[in-house]
C-alpha cells in the first residue's frame, strides 16, 4: 500500500478529504501551513494526529479535520475579509489567511495572543492581525466581515457577531445550550434583520468566555480541554461483552447469523489464539443449533483434507501425504485447530455419515500435494489416465514443491505449455465425471477439486511473479470457486462458515485494496452472490503476543504486538475500555455513520515487521462496509504450534502427527 506520503498529505487525504471535505482550496491550505510549526516544542511529532491537542495557558489546538470543516462551512473567497474568535495558537488564522484576504483574530488570553501573532510574523503571514480582547463583541472598527469563525462554543451567536456580518455573510460556530455538547452551525446574513441558521454536525469545544458567552464560573465546571470526539463511547454504548471464550454462551451472541446461508469469520493475524478459539465457539454453535453442515478454512484442499477424514471418521487414504508441515506450520498445526478438530469429530460420532460435518481448504499454496491425490485416485479408478496424467505434471516438476522461488521460469514458452497441460488433466477427468463418480462420489470430488486446485495454482504462481493485483484476484477467485462448489455438491440446503484472515473475508471494496490496488476478495464476492444471506465478521485486537515469522519461510517466533496506533479503528475499540465485545455494524445509526470515516486497519499474516508496521501492516478500511461485525479482543495471546518433528503421516496420530 502507498504510505510513503509526507505527514501533512497524509492527514489531508484521510482526515480531511476522506471524511468529505471536497473544497480544493480548504485542502489546499490546509497541506501548506506547517501545524508543528504553532505547537509546543514536545507535542510536534504529534502535529498530523487526527486528534486536537493541548497548547499553552490550558487551552487546545483544535483537531485539524475541525479546522478544515470549518473553513469550508464558511465558503471563504479569495477576496474575503474574515474574523476568528479564539485565535490560541494561531494555527487556524493561518489557514484562513490562505484563503481570505485579510483576517482579524482575538484571544482573550493576552500570552496566547503574543505567541500567535510572532508564530504568524515568523511565517512570514502578512495578512493576519491579532488582538487580545473579548471576541465576543467582535472586531467594531473593521466590521463588516464576509465571514466570523468562533472556535470557542457558546450557549448562543452573540449579537454583536450577528450584526457584524455582511449580507450575504456566513458565521460558523459551536452553540449549545448546555456546555457539555454543542452543535456547529452557520448563521447565514440573508437581509439587514434576517438572517438564515443550519446545523452542522455534534462537536465539542472549549467554552467561549466573555460578555455575550459563558460567564469564568459558568464555564469553570466543565472539563477545560475537550473530549475526544467520543467514537469510543458510541463503541463502548453500542457493543456486547463477549463472556469467557470457554462459557457456552459465548456463541449465543452469533445466534442472529443462524439463518445466514454463510457466515465468514475473519481473523487479524494468522497466529492469534483467541481468533482461532471464538471461530471455533461461534462454528460449534453454529453447527449444533442452526445447521451448519460445514467449515471451509484459508488451508489448501489436500491439507484440510487430512483434518476433515479425521472429524468424519473415514479411512486414512494412504499415501495421501498430509501437508500441515509446511511452513508457515502453525498456521493450522496449533492447539487451537487441534482441540476444534477433536470436537467435530467427538460431535460426528453419534451421527450417521450424511449429516456429519466436514472441514474443506480453500486456498491454493500445495500444487505438490495435490498432484499426488489425483495421480493416487486415477492410479486407483483409471491407471491408463494416470499415466496421462503423470506425463503432463512432470511438466511442473521443476517448480512444483516450492513454486515461489522459481523466478523467471514463468516467463518461458514451456511454463505457458505447462499450464495448458494442467487444464488438460482437469478436462480429462471432468470428462469421465459419470463413470468415476459413479464409484464413489465423494472421492471423485476431492480428485477434481485437487485437479483444479493445480490448474489454478500453475496460473497464480505466474501472476505471483509479476507481482500484481492479478495474483492476490485469482486466488480470492479459486477460494470463491471453491466455496461455491462446495455449496453445490453438498445440496441447495447446506449453510457453511468460513475461516480466514480478515482481508480475505472483509469486503476488499472498502479497503485499500478494493480503493486503491484493484484487488478483490473472497468477502467481496460472496456478498455479491450471497447478500444478506452472507454475513461477513472481522477480528481486532489492540496489543499482545502473536506467533509470526521475521521472513517467508523463517522460523516461528512468539512477537510482542505493538500497542495500535491512534488513528486506527482498533484504538477506538481500545478507548472504549471493554476487554472482549463485539460490535454489531449492521444497526444504522450515529456510531455506524461515525466509523464510515476511513481509519487504519492492522493486518498481520504470517509475518510481523513491528519495526516498519505502518507500512507493512496498517490499511485503510471503512469498518461498517466492510464488515457486518466486529468481534474485538483487547489483548490477545500467541498460538500454540504443535511440535512438528513428529511423523505426519503415522497411522494413529493422524492427522496432527500426535
Ligand atoms: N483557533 C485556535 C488554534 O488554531 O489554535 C484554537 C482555539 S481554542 C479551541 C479556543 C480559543 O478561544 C482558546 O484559546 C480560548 O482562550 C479562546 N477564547 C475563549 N473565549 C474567548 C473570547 N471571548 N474571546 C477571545 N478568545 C476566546
Amino acid at each position: 500500500m502507498a504510505l510513503s506520503l509526507d505527514p501533512r498529505r497524509r492527514m489531508v487525504r484521510r482526515q480531511i478529504a476522506g471524511r468529505g471535505v471536497g473544497d480544493l482550496r480548504v485542502l489546499a491550505a490546509m497541506e501548506k501551513v506547517p501545524r508543528e510549526a504553532f505547537l509546543p516544542d514536545a507535542l510536534r511529532e504529534f502535529a498530523y494526529e487526527d486528534t486536537p491537542l493541548p497548547i499553552e495557558e490550558g487551552q487546545t489546538m483544535s483537531q485539524p479535520y475541525i479546522v478544515a470543516r470549518m473553513a469550508d462551512a464558511a465558503h471563504i473567497g479569495p477576496g474575503d475579509k474574515v474574523l476568528e474568535i479564539g485565535a490560541g495558537s494561531g494555527y487556524a488564522a493561518a489557514v484562513l489567511s490562505e484563503l481570505a484576504e485579510r483576517v482579524f483574530t482575538i484571544e482573550r488570553h493576552p500570552a496566547l495572543a503574543d505567541l500567535a501573532r510572532a508564530r504568524l510574523e515568523q511565517l512570514g503571514y502578512r495578512n493576519v492581525d491579532v488582538r487580545t480582547g473579548d471576541g465576543t463583541l467582535g472586531w467594531p472598527e473593521q466590521a463588516p466581515f464576509d465571514a466570523i469563525i468562533a472556535t470557542a462554543g457558546g450557549p448562543r451567536v452573540p449579537d454583536s457577531l450577528r450584526g457584524q456580518l455582511s449580507v450575504g455573510g456566513r458565521l460558523v460556530m459551536p452553540v449549545g445550550p448546555t456546555r457539555s455538547a454543542q452543535m456547529l452551525i452557520r448563521l447565514t446574513r440573508t437581509g439587514p434583520e434576517t438572517w438564515h441558521q443550519e446545523g452542522i454536525e455534534d462537536v465539542r469545544f472549549v467554552p467561549l468566555i466573555g460578555e455575550e458567552g459563558w460567564t469564568e464560573d459558568e464555564a469553570r465546571d466543565r472539563p477545560a480541554r475537550p473530549t475526544p470526539l467520543g467514537l469510543p463511547q458510541l463503541v463502548r454504548a453500542g457493543e456486547q461483552a463477549l463472556p469467557d471464550l470457554g462459557d457456552p454462551e459465548f456463541g449465543g451472541l452469533f445466534d442472529r447469523y443462524g439463518d445466514r446461508k454463510v457466515v465468514l469469520l475473519g481473523e487479524a493475524s494468522h497466529g492469534t489464539s483467541e481468533f482461532y478459539r471464538a471461530r471455533a465457539a461461534i462454528t460449534r454453535r453454529l453447527i449444533e443449533r442452526h445447521g451448519f453442515s460445514f467449515v471451509a478454512v484459508e488451508a489448501d484442499w489436500p491439507e484440510a483434507a487430512g483434518i476433515d477424514r479425521y472429524v468424519r471418521h473415514l479411512p486414512t487414504r494412504s499415501g495421501t501425504p498430509i501437508a500441515l508441515h509446511r511452513f508457515p506450520t502453525w498456521l493450522w498445526r496449533n492447539t487451537d485447530v487441534a482441540a476444534f478438530a477433536d470436537w467435530l469429530r467427538r460431535h460426528n460420532a453419534t451421527l450417521p455419515a450424511e449429516r456429519r460435518a466436514a472441514f474443506f481448504g480453500l486456498d491454493i499454496y500445495s500444487p505438490s500435494d495435490s498432484i499426488a491425490a489425483v495421480l493416487a485416485y486415477l492410479d486407483k479408478v483409471d491407471p491408463a489416465a494416470a499415466k496421462v496424467a503423470r506425463e503432463r505434471y512432470g511438466c511442473l516438476t521443476p517448480w512444483q514443491h516450492d513454486p515461489t522461488v522459481y523466478g523467471r521460469a514463468v516467463l518461458s514458452e514451456r511454463y505457458r505449455e505447462c499450464e495448458a497441460e494442467m487444464v488438460a488433466n482437469l478436462q480429462d477427468l471432468l470428462g469421465k465425471r459419470l463413470q468415476y463418480a459413479a464409484r464413489d462420489g465423494e472421492q471423485f470430488f476431492d480428485a477434481a477439486q485437487n485437479a483444479r486446485l493445480v490448474a489454478s495454482a500453475a496460473r497464480y504462481y505466474r501472476a505471483l511473479y509479476y507481482g500484481n493485483a492479478e495474483s492476490w484476484n485469482l486466488r480470492d477467485r479459486h477460494m470463491f470457486d471453491t466455496l461455491t462448489r462446495l455449496f453445490e455438491h453438498r445440496g441447495s440446503a447446506a449453510k457453511g462458515v468460513v475461516w480466514a484472515h480478515n482481508s480475505h473475508i472483509g469486503d476488499a471494496r472498502f479497503t485499500d485494496m478494493g480503493r486503491v490496488r484493484g484487488e478483490l476478495n473472497l468477502g467481496e464476492l460472496v456478498r455479491r452472490r450471497f447478500a444478506d444471506d452472507a454475513a461477513l465478521i472481522g477480528f481486532g485486537t489492540h496489543s499482545g503476543t502473536v506467533a509470526a515469522a521475521s521472513d517467508w519461510d523463517g522460523p516461528m517466533e512468539v512477537k510482542e504486538v505493538r500497542p495500535s496506533r491512534v488513528d486506527s479503528v482498533e484504538r477506538q475499540f481500545h478507548d472504549a475500555g471493554v476487554p472482549q465485545a463485539v460490535l454489531y455494524l449492521d444497526t444504522p445509526g450515529e456510531l455506524r455513520r461515525r466509523l464510515r470515516a476511513p481509519r487504519l486497519e492492522r493486518f498481520i499474516g504470517v509475518i510481523y515487521r513491528p519495526e516498519s508496521e505502518l507500512q507493512s501492516h496498517y490499511a485503510e478500511v471503512e469498518l461498517p462496509g466492510q464488515f457486518d461485525a466486529f468481534v474485538w479482543f483487547d489483548r490477545t495471546t500467541a498460538v500454540t504450534p504443535l511440535p512438528t518433528s513428529q511423523r505426519t503421516d503415522a497411522p494413529g496420530t493422524w492427522p496432527f502427527g500426535l
